[in-house]
């Protein structure tokens, strides 16, 4: 069942790429492919990276053609630096291989490469993706290539001349920081995602000795400080030498220490897997860069074609300043899931088009957010959202594989969040209060509200700085009751009067509100007046002085329930 077949960009992709695919190799499985590094945590904005072809390969293979999302590991690439919070050490392994520096301490992964990838693998599989993983050393180490690398060797000419053509043009910085609109966070994570990429920068082959596409890791220190200095087409025979001092002389045709450099390396994976789909971050996409020359690569080279490659914008993060200072990092997929629930972030992605920048809420956003997408939940319900958010909308909650997992009885995050803020946690009072929000559809235990439930707690702990935590105070604000005039004595009166015939979240609201109607001789259901408005504020403010000891903070019915009758009688006695 397709999701939508009008209206969402996903569809639009998923015409062209069946289209293209019927032209290119009729009958065969429609190939869409993504790449990820792990040369370190894996930055939740390279998800983009998956996300696009993933919700183009689900609307394929919902639509009931063969379809495979291939998620190539680029585990063969090079060691590039040491990340922030690994000891210094890990330097040594500069050069060599992703999977042969040893994983960081404490890691129960084999090397660097398979503990990085292993947090993206159950992001992923939480987040309903289905792929088809390749690993680029088994691919490389297996000799799977060697074909396509003595052809790129006997053709290294015409790559040279390829690559010649967008030398000239010369580069200044990466296209992101060519765009000129990114702010600072921005900037960071497309410098991150570069980086992580296998684009930053690498050298493409060309050297004192001539132009050779292969680089071989050394023998002896298995870096790839290398530089090819003769070979012969006929006999495959291949001499390096490395700065270590090595110097050995190899067959090619049965080498597999080495690799591709990146710029011939990414276009002759295109031709050996058929893809038809992949989109690249904006630092493959500008002029010169791997994304384009490999265009002319794949063709002049490999006889293959160069997919279908929508460029996607960078995925910011709001709130992630704090995160990077907290935990010396840059957040993940697996961050984000512990904060929000699979369907949400896969709703952020499947909104936008790639083209459009978005950031994703580690700050306070995350509850409007969140309100957003119930409000967008009950739309769908009704048959009342237009047909571009009914289709975001079911690309997000499931896959053809079917519905992912949800909360059973789902309430507001920010009320959620409010209430285990106030509680701290403890299972027994959270219960109580979740109780008490909507006596009409009470509920019965803990486990119904949750993943959500965690989710939000999650949020509070982690991402919640503690000035702005709230703090129900354990004893009344004695001066301040003391010098209430007698409109805040009477207001606070009714409040009190009316707590018990009024104890739910909705009684609670129309209690709040109505208590300044009262006051000001209004009928309940008026309609805010400036005056009015005025009134309301002063009484809130007076009820969080009182309650928590702030102008402000979680909504008044929310806090009201948390704190419970007995105290708030409490506080608000003068
Ligand atoms: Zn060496």
């Amino acid at each position: 069942m397709a999701a939508n077949p009008e209206a969402d960009w996903v569809s639009r992709f998923a015409d062209e790429v069946i289209a293209e695919a019927e032209r290119r190799a009729p009958g065969k499985p429609i190939v869409c492919a993504s790449g990820l590094s792990p040369s370190g945590p894996i930055h939740l904005g390279n998800l983009r990276e998956v996300m696009t072809p993933h919700l183009v390969a689900d609307e394929i293979r919902r639509r009931g053609h063969e379809v495979v999302h291939i998620i190539s590991w680029d585990d063969y690439d090079r060691y590039r630096k040491v990340p922030a919070g690994i000891d210094e050490s890990w330097a040594q392994h500069i050069g060599k291989p992703l999977t042969s520096v040893p994983a960081p301490a404490g890691s129960a992964y084999p090397n660097w490469a398979e503990h990085f990838k292993a947090s993206m693998i159950e992001s992923l599989a939480q987040l309903g993706v289905e792929y088809r993983g390749i690993s680029q050393t088994e691919m490389y180490t297996s000799g799977a290539y060697t074909e396509q690398i003595l052809l790129a060797m006997r053709e290294r000419g015409k790559i040279d001349a390829v690559l010649d053509r967008y030398r000239t043009k010369g580069r200044t910085g990466s296209g992101a920081a060519r765009q000129g609109k990114l702010d600072e966070d921005e900037a960071a994570a497309a410098q991150e995602a570069a980086e992580g990429s296998g684009a930053a920068a690498e050298d493409d082959g060309t050297g004192a000795t001539g132009y050779f596409p292969y680089k071989p890791y050394c023998s002896v220190c298995d870096r790839d400080l290398t530089t090819v200095v003769a070979y012969d087409d006929e006999s495959t025979e291949l001499t390096y030498t490395c700065q270590c001092g090595h110097t050995e002389t190899v067959l090619l045709s049965e080498h597999r220490r080495g690799k591709l450099v990146w710029k011939v390396d990414w276009p002759m994976r295109w031709a050996y897997e058929g893809v038809v789909f992949e989109p690249s971050g904006v630092d493959h996409s500008s002029p010169g860069s791997s994304f384009q020359v490999g265009g002319q690569i794949v063709g002049e080279v490999f006889g293959g074609q160069q997919p279908i490659g929508p460029m996607y914008a960078f995925v910011g993060i709001s709130g992630m300043a704090k995160m990077s200072s907290s935990k010396g990092g840059v957040p993940t997929p697996a961050d984000a899931l512990q904060i929000m629930e699979p369907p949400l972030l896969r709703w952020l992605y499947a909104r936008r088009r790639p083209n459009q920048a978005f950031k994703i809420a580690f700050d306070q956003e995350i509850q409007r957010l969140y309100d957003e997408w119930d409000t967008l939940g009950r739309k769908v319900a009704e048959g009342a959202a237009n047909a571009a958010d009914t289709a975001a909308h079911s690309r997000a909650v499931g896959t053809a594989a079917g519905l992912l997992p949800v909360t059973p009885h789902p309430l507001p995050y920010r009320t959620l969040a409010s209430i285990v803020d106030i509680t701290t946690g403890d299972p027994e009072q959270t219960l109580r209060i979740l109780r008490d929000l909507d006596p009409a559809d009470p509920v019965a235990s803990l486990d119904e509200t949750r993943p959500r439930l965690d989710r939000a707690q999650h949020w509070i702990t982690t991402q919640v700085p503690a000035e702005q935590r709230t703090r129900v105070l354990a004893e009344p604000d004695a001066t301040l009751l003391g010098k209430l005039d007698d409109d805040q004595r009477e207001s606070l009166r009714l409040l009190l009067a009316g707590l018990d015939d009024h104890w739910s979240l909705e009684g609670l609201t129309t209690l709040v509100y109505g208590v300044p109607k009262t006051r000001l001789g209004l009928p309940m259901d008026v309609k805010p007046t400036p005056e009015l408005k005025v009134a309301q504020r002063e009484f809130f403010a007076l009820l969080y002085h009182l309650l928590v000891g702030r102008d402000t903070g979680p909504r008044l019915p929310t806090l009201l329930l948390a704190v419970g009758p007995d105290q708030v009688r409490k506080l608000l006695t003068p």
